[in-house]
């Protein structure tokens, strides 16, 4: 006989033959030495033993029953057994007997690990009940490292930030004597700290290796070759890794089961923790506050602050494995209320997780939970794998995650997620993969649920799928964290994620693309009880399927004393439901319509006699049903007449709502006309008003068939949308395990109807769901029953909940039924632990005594001395006062206040509870609740307060109150419809939104969203998701950003959106007669999106190299900021600062600001350059702005060559800090202060040019012109230029920036051995003689002329320029890749450091230029003079080898590497002899010699421009679009199209001087008003509105308005 649980035969225990003994008190209850012995924790609560029994005892009467009492206690009856095809089933499943015999698997699984662990250093993997997959105890395995030789890992690992940030990995490494991994050297106690230490060390070594000691500009072209011995032969994870830690790192691995050395996600983090406080366990150890990163390997905080998130998440599921365990059990003695306890408890562990997210902020106020998201890049490549073997190191393998899909019976793992998920889980620890397997193919608990039919059970498990992978659930919650972290970092330094983000044939964005991937994966789910949603999970929230359980009314109560009621306490019951809630949590309702409105519809349509007759459904409606049957547990309803009516959306008036009435009715009723020309939207009022005045001056015949009495009705469907559900703070708590009612506090929302149907009269409405949940008294709705079902649904609002520490003292600030959700804060915090709560204070401000609810109950909270009331009555001077000896609210006579007064009058206590422990205030929680008017009210109050009390300064009281929302103890539940929205205001333009980034100091940040634009600075330090988050946004339309955050249903998000509201977004003008005029704005409006983009993620990195500012937006000058990296990071050891500038900047310019001058800009130009071809027609040798000539001379010129070679300079300091270059730290500091800032100006600039260019789009429409032909043309030509002036932009940027220094001695601490070091540098390598010419002749560089020289190109050279880089793109990588080899890309640096972000529009830019050269090859071919036995290839081979001739550029269409400091070549050696296209092209083509143009306009201005831009000085401000293009319309209406008579090349001569010698806004704006008065008037309205436009938004004068001056930038 084998031992069923070991396999072990000859009835031999494993576990006694271990332990050398079969002592009795060895065995456990079943005779198993596996179960029962020495059960750890609460042996009660795990086998369900009754308190007060001997649980030894009450275990071996329990297994001294029958087998056949426990699985044959309901045996089927004769009639159902007589039925059966199958009788064998009645048998019960062999590994049932086994079970029973046994023990629950999970439950045994455990016992073991937990029996063998301590005796095996846990080799197993850590599983334990009290500690879940957690170590007991964290210091264990690192302690007994220590004990060991294998210390000198342990060591090494301790200096590790420091030998990073001198890039001495390597040499520290090799210098490691050999220690072997063996039993006999490294006990099994240290095995887990050995395996993360030489893990670490492994994959530090091979990324310093592949980075050589940093990233970016190569400096150090001799690779480091350490010599020692090579671990080669172990695999090829550790080829080319020293001996020293790959021999022992194989050896451990193998130990712990691994068959491939690899280090975990999970190991990592959770295994690289201290704890602070091992005593402090509530409600787990491992939480953030509580736990110190071990070893770190780069040292900076976004690593620490993720890597103890992550420790967080995992911890926080530390009593998760017992729970579910304990589930099994339940579920294998079928005992239902143990198995309710047990899933109400996994519930709560679940809801807790994420919590752990509000540990990686993006607000750089966070202090420690700081987290940026762009430096995350290193980790990245860090964390790749060795090899592409090994598994890769990725959250998915959080044991939390695989355990509770196990759990949950995911059967879909078709998603990129859910296959990596399943192959991750191959690699887990073996008790980790034997608890997971118990639970997944033994008695699994959803399926006992399901056949259960308890309603309480089917409840919870919802909630238990809610926590889980829910919207609001862990699942929805890291999903948001990860867009937004991800956005920033694509967008900055991230270079690849996991995945698939930034597939290459996706189109989303690679953010986007993340999401995408992680909606999958809950779908996937999700599916085994929703089935296949028709829906995206973020597409639910707000709607119906938020509310999945049922309810009733149980009361409407009093709650003051207010005669009509205006605030009710409405108790819903909850019986059955499995419901459970905390303090802070929301009840989502789905309102009824009253009788009253639904019997107007019903009249007005003659729907009295068929109220029960079915509708036919339309799509939204089928899925409300499905919904209502999955939530009755029942079969699909057919819906009725009285279903829509009572169900859905009949008040407000929507436009929709309008339109749709209006079209029925053939857009005959003037009333319906009336309601459509509102100036608000909705419109006060409901569809029963609108009908019934319509059906007045409705022609009854159309009436009639508008609303068809005779068919399916799916009209009625179709006008009547689902309504949508309401939110209200729960107000009361309850200790009971299942709460049986919920109390809401509702105060009628109450309107007065529009005067359209109201007339003179004032009648009054109420809000649809309060006016449900709290009806007029004596309404019929208050009066008659109903047994319809009221479905609710419950979401935690992580924002909004009490803290975790029971003694910090709170406060709430409430105005009117803002009360709501602090009577279930005060009763919890007095129900649970009444002697150790802090000081819980209310400030509560209402109209009148009458209306001051719940007073009974906090009078006697304040007799009890539990608590201090604080009121403000505004419009009643009877005041009540707190009196805090006697404990009593006393009777006073003062003027009527508002709760501003109220917290003024209270400013001392107010601001130390503000105020941060470390500013020595008390570190207090405050929490503000009531409409947008009482935040408003309540923040001016904080305001005041502290500034009377403590500071000095408006903005350090604004400061104060920022960190308190950083360090999340300022909460907000704002709660307030959203107001109607005017939609008569003039319209802003996408230019005046980019404009507003608000990234300077005192300018404001604008977000563009679903057609409207809000102005969010004073919002953004308040976001919840981190400042960071909607920065990323700013400037930008992010609608799509909106919706996949679900906030466009976020009846919280859309209230507070309407305070900030600014105007609509003016729309795509109309474009219709000419359709590539629409394509172009498309482009133009994403190239210019790119623009903004890029400018406002530069300014993140530029924040924390620079830290230029404080949080409130005042500005400070450089490195002054309290943030920037510098002071952060002690100013003393700068290599973190240095490296972080360093990385920036290289990245930037070896990318050469790829986002803007890449493909992106080349789709233009080509798009542009064949449209103005095109216009000139077939043969004719135009010429246009060499654009891409320009950009790619400015990536190549001296300048750009000296300021690579300064950023490789400021690189060896990063990789070698004992370099020369420490003689210029300062020097270093001052350079990357100028340089970010001359980033900045040139991203602004090119920004400005693509707001010029998008203007000219509406200003082409409004023109007058002979064709759109013509349009076209004028609206091409001054693209190009604008692109023209960009590239010329960069060239100036190079310029400029070349002009600085690392190198300024007069800085330096010692000036003398700078300068001798400079010198000593500069002769050894050859460059003195340089510099000295330099400084001699001081001659202006030769290579200007050269640029003067240029006049233009022809289409051919821009046509082969562009192949030329379509050619020398990256090609897609071919999919689909292997989960392994798409991790192990993360680890090789591409050849051009661009950002994610940029990777994918530049790849969406190529495949578009591909597809349009190809479709549009015939026309290409036409236009272009090329000899048909040429090819572009061939001219740009020509051209390439010209150029390298010159030694300028290295590959063609690729941002050339910039040369190491070592190279010999001089910025001056080739500038004279810049390759000329035109020369070539005349070797090829006799006819270029003709450089007329067809378009004089442009031509002339071509030529000024070239000649009036020296790469030295900036260029001129760019003409105004309307002025500009009237001007060239002037001189293109005369020109006739096809004309084969070119024009004078006198004239055209004649006119470029002349324009040249002007400067060349007024010339235009001249040449209009002298020749096109028809023109001028036209542009005057247009600027007239843009005047208006500007006074309304304080910052838009015109087109041609230049930014404020520079300064230093702001965040
Ligand atoms: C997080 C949160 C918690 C809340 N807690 C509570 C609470 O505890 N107690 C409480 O009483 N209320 C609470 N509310 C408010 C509540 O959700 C409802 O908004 C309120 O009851 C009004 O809803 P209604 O259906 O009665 O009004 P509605 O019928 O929605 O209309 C009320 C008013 O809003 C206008 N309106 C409606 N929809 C729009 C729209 N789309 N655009 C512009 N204007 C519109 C209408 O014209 C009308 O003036 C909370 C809200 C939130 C977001």
């Amino acid at each position: 006989m084998s031992c069923p649980v070991s396999g072990m035969a000859g009835g031999q225990c494993p576990a006694g033959s271990v332990s050398g003994s079969r002592s009795s008190s060895r065995m456990g209850p079943r005779g198993c030495t596996f179960s029962g012995y020495a059960q750890p924790g609460d042996i009660h609560a795990a086998f369900d033993i009754p308190r007060g029994v001997d649980a030894e005892e009450w275990l071996r009467m329990r297994e001294r029953k029958a087998i056949n009492e426990v699985l044959y206690s309901n045996i089927p009856s004769v009639k159902e057994i007589s039925g059966m095809k199958n009788i064998d089933e009645l048998n019960v499943a062999e590994q049932d007997l086994l079970a029973v015999a046994l023990g629950a698997p999970a439950r045994q699984v455990m016992i073991r690990a937990e029996e063998i662990g301590p005796r095996t250093g846990w080799k197993d993997g850590y599983l334990s009940v009290e500690h879940g997959f957690c170590p007991p105890d964290y210091n264990e395995s690192p302690g007994a490292l220590a004990n060991s030789p294998g210390r000198i890992w342990s060591d090494l690992c301790e200096r590790m930030p420091g030998c990073v940030a001198r890039g001495r990995v390597r040499e520290s490494v090799a210098a490691l004597p050999i220690i072997e991994g063996t039993p006999e050297i490294i006990p099994d106690k240290a095995l887990w700290a050995a395996v993360v230490a030489l893990g670490m060390l492994c994959s530090i070594y091979r990324y310093e290796d592949k980075n050589d000691g940093h990233e970016g500009v190569t400096v150090n072209p001799t690779k480091y070759r350490p010599n020692c011995e090579m671990s080669d032969d172990l695999g090829e994870e550790l080829i080319n890794i020293p001996r020293s830690i790959g021999l022992p790192y194989w050896q451990i691995s193998r130990r712990l089961g691994r068959s491939i050395p690899h280090l975990t996600f999970f190991d990592q983090s959770s295994f690289n923790m201290k704890i602070k406080d091992p005593t402090s366990t509530y409600p787990y150890v491992g939480r953030f506050d509580n736990m110190e990163m071990r070893w770190p390997v780069f040292g900076e905080r976004t690593e620490i602050a993720f890597q103890k998130g992550c420790a967080d998440t995992s911890a926080s599921f530390q009593h998760g494995p017992d729970a579910i365990a304990a589930c099994q059990e339940h579920v294998m003695n079928r005992n239902v209320e143990g198995l309710l306890r047990e899933m109400i408890r996994l519930k709560e562990i679940l809801e807790r997780m994420p919590n752990a997210f509000h540990t990686i902020n993006t607000n750089p106020n966070s202090g420690e939970n700081y987290v940026p998201g762009h430096q995350w890049v290193r980790w990245g490549k860090f964390s790749a794998p060795l090899s592409k073997r090994c598994p890769a190191s990725s959250g998915l393998q959080f044991p939390p995650f695989l355990v509770m899909d196990a759990f949950l019976g995911r059967k879909k793992y078709d998603s990129f997620l859910g296959k990596e998920g399943l192959h991750l889980r191959a690699w887990l620890p073996s008790n980790l993969r034997a608890f997971i397997a118990a639970i997944e193919y033994h008695y699994r608990i959803p399926e006992f649920v399901q056949q259960s039919g308890d309603p309480r059970l089917m409840g919870v498990l919802d909630g238990i799928i809610e926590a889980y992978t829910g919207e609001r659930g862990f699942m929805g919650t890291h999903r948001y964290k990860v867009f937004g972290i991800l956005e920033i970092a694509s967008k900055t330094g991230r270079t690849e994620t996991n995945g698939l983000s930034g597939a290459p044939d996706s189109n989303d964005r690679p953010w986007e693309e993340t999401h995408k991937q992680f909606s999958e994966a809950m779908k996937e789910r999700l599916e085994p009880y929703r089935g296949n949603l028709a829906v995206e999970p973020h597409e639910m929230r707000g709607t119906f399927e938020e509310c999945r359980y049922r309810s009733r009314i149980l009361s409407r109560a009093f709650v003051d004393n207010d005669l009509n009621r205006s605030i009710a306490m409405v108790t819903l019951d909850l019986q059955n439901t499995g419901i459970t809630f905390q303090p802070g949590d929301r009840l989502a309702v789905m309102p009824l319509n009253s009788w009253d409105e639904c019997a107007k519809v019903a009249a007005a349509l003659g729907l009295g006699d068929y109220l029960d007759y079915r509708v036919a459904l339309n799509p939204q409606w089928k899925r409300f049903a499905q919904h209502i049957g999955a939530v009755r547990h029942g079969s699909i309803p057919h819906l009725t007449v009285k279903d829509i009516l009572r169900r859905g959306h009949l008040a407000p008036i929507t436009k929709e709502l309008a339109l749709k009435v209006h079209d029925l009715v053939r857009a005959s009723s003037t009333t319906v006309l009336q309601v459509l020309a509102t100036t608000e939207w909705p419109v006060r009022g409901s569809l029963g008003d609108l009908l019934q005045a319509a059906l007045t001056d409705t022609n009854p015949h159309i009436w009639d068939q508008a609303f068809d009495l005779t068919g399916d009705m799916a009209w009625l469907a179709d006008l009547i949308p689902v309504e949508v559900p309401r939110t209200y703070s729960i107000s009361n708590y309850s200790q009971e395990l299942l709460p049986s009612a919920v109390d809401l506090s509702i105060s009628r929302a109450e309107y007065k109807l529009c005067s359209t149907f109201a007339g003179d009269q004032e009648i009054l409405r109420a809000g649809v769901g309060s006016g449900f949940l709290n009806p007029f008294l004596n309404s019929n709705d208050e009066l008659i029953e109903t047994d319809e079902d009221v479905f609710i649904g419950v979401s935690r609002p992580l924002n909004f909940q009490l803290p975790i520490d029971r003694a910090a003292p709170c406060a709430y600030f409430a105005g009117g039924s803002g009360i709501a959700p602090f009577r279930s804060f005060w009763q919890a915090r007095f129900a649970r632990h009444s002697n150790t709560t802090g000081r819980d204070l209310l400030y509560l401000g209402v109209q009148s005594r009458e209306k001051f609810c719940y007073e009974e109950e906090l009078r006697d909270y304040v007799e009890a001395g539990l608590m201090e009331v604080h009121l403000a009555f505004s419009r009643d001077s009877r005041g009540l006062v707190y009196d805090r000896r006697i404990r009593d609210l006393v009777e006073k006579e003062m003027p009527p206040r508002y709760i501003d007064a109220l917290i003024v009058e209270q400013a001392a206590t107010i601001s130390e509870l503000v105020m941060s422990k470390k500013q020595g205030g008390l570190g207090g929680y405050l929490y503000v609740c009531g409409s947008v008017a009482v935040f408003d009210s309540v923040m001016n109050g904080i305001r005041k307060a502290i500034y009377n009390h403590c500071s000095a300064t408006m903005e350090t009281a604004e400061a104060i109150i920022n960190k308190a929302f950083a360090e999340r103890r300022f909460m907000l539940d704002v709660f307030m419809t959203p107001k109607p929205m005017p939609c008569n205001l003039p319209t802003i333009p996408l230019s005046q939104l980019a404009r507003h980034t608000g990234h300077r100091p005192d300018s404001r940040m604008w977000i563009g969203v679903h057609g409207s634009v809000y102005d969010v600075t004073d919002f953004c330090p308040m976001h919840p998701g981190g400042t960071f988050i909607i920065k990323s946004n700013a400037g930008v339309d992010c609608s799509k950003s909106f919706d996949n955050l679900a906030h466009t249903n976020n009846p919280e998000v859309s209230s507070l959106l309407t305070k900030y509201f600014v105007g609509q977004l003016t729309p795509k003008p109309d474009f219709h007669t000419i359709p590539e005029l629409g394509d172009l704005y498309d482009l133009w409006a994403a190239y210019l999106r790119v623009t903004v983009e890029t400018l406002v993620a530069h300014q993140f990195e530029m924040y924390e190299i620079m830290g230029a500012s404080d949080q409130d937006g005042t500005s400070e000058k450089y490195l002054r900021g309290s943030e920037n990296v510098w002071s952060r990071e002690n100013l003393v050891n700068i290599g973190l600062g240095v490296r972080m500038f360093y990385d920036y900047q290289s990245r930037l310019l070896q990318g050469g600001f790829s986002a803007l001058f890449g493909p992106k800009l080349q789709e233009l130009v080509l798009k542009l350059s064949f449209t103005l071809a095109d216009a000139a027609g077939t043969g004719e040798n135009m010429r246009l702005p060499d654009v891409l000539g320009i950009v790619a001379r400015a990536k190549t010129s001296p300048e750009a060559v000296v300021t690579s070679q300064e950023v490789a300079l400021v690189g060896q300091f990063v990789c070698d800090s004992s370099s020369n270059v420490r003689f210029a730290e300062r020097g270093i500091f001052n350079y990357a202060a100028k340089s970010v800032e001359l980033d900045i100006e040139l991203l602004e600039d090119i920004r400005e040019e693509a707001c010029h260019g998008m203007d000219a789009f509406e200003s082409v429409m409004a023109m007058e012109a002979g064709s759109d032909e013509q349009r076209l043309t004028v609206l091409a030509s001054f693209l190009m230029q604008t692109l023209e002036r960009m590239a010329r932009r960069l060239e100036v940027f190079y310029s400029k920036l070349s002009k600085h220094r690392v190198y300024a001695p007069e800085l330096e601490r010692n000036p003398a051995r700078t300068r001798w070091n400079l010198v000593r540098r500069k002769i050894k390598d050859g460059s003195f003689f340089i510099l000295t010419q330099e400084t001699v002749l001081g001659a202006a560089p030769a290579y200007m002329s050269v640029q003067q020289r240029k006049t233009g190109v022809d289409f051919d050279s821009v046509m082969s320029r562009i192949q030329a880089s379509i050619r020398s793109a990256p090609k897609p990588s071919p999919a689909p890749q292997s989960l392994n080899a798409m991790h192990l890309a993360r680890a090789i640096t591409p050849p051009v450091e661009t950002n994610a972000m940029a990777t994918h529009e530049n790849s969406t830019a190529v495949k578009a230029m591909s597809s349009f050269i190809d479709a549009n090859m015939r026309s290409i071919r036409r236009l272009s003079k090329l000899p048909s036995n040429l090819s572009f290839e061939q001219i740009q081979a020509a051209m390439e080898q010209q150029q390298s001739d010159y030694g300028r550029v290295g590959r063609p269409g690729r941002p050339p590497t910039p040369p190491s400091v070592s190279s010999r070549s001089t910025p001056f050696r080739a500038s004279s002899r810049a390759p000329s296209i035109d020369r070539m092209m005349a070797s090829y083509n006799s006819r270029t010699a003709m450089h007329s143009s067809r378009i004089p306009g442009n031509h002339a201005h071509s030529l000024s421009m070239s000649a009036s831009h020296s790469a030295r000085s900036p260029p001129t401000p760019p003409l105004d679009a309307a002025a500009a293009m009237n001007a060239m319309m002037g001189k293109l209406n005369v020109r006739s199209r096809g004309n084969s008579v070119p024009p004078s090349p006198h004239g055209s001569v004649t006119s470029t001087a002349s324009d040249r010698s002007r400067p060349g806004r007024s010339m235009s704006v001249r040449s209009v008003s002298q020749h096109q008065s028809g023109h001028a008037s036209r542009l005057s309205t247009n600027s007239l509105r843009s005047f208006r436009l500007g006074s309304h938004t304080g910052n838009y004068a015109g087109g041609i308005e230049r930014l404020p001056v520079k300064i230093a930038p702001t965040f």
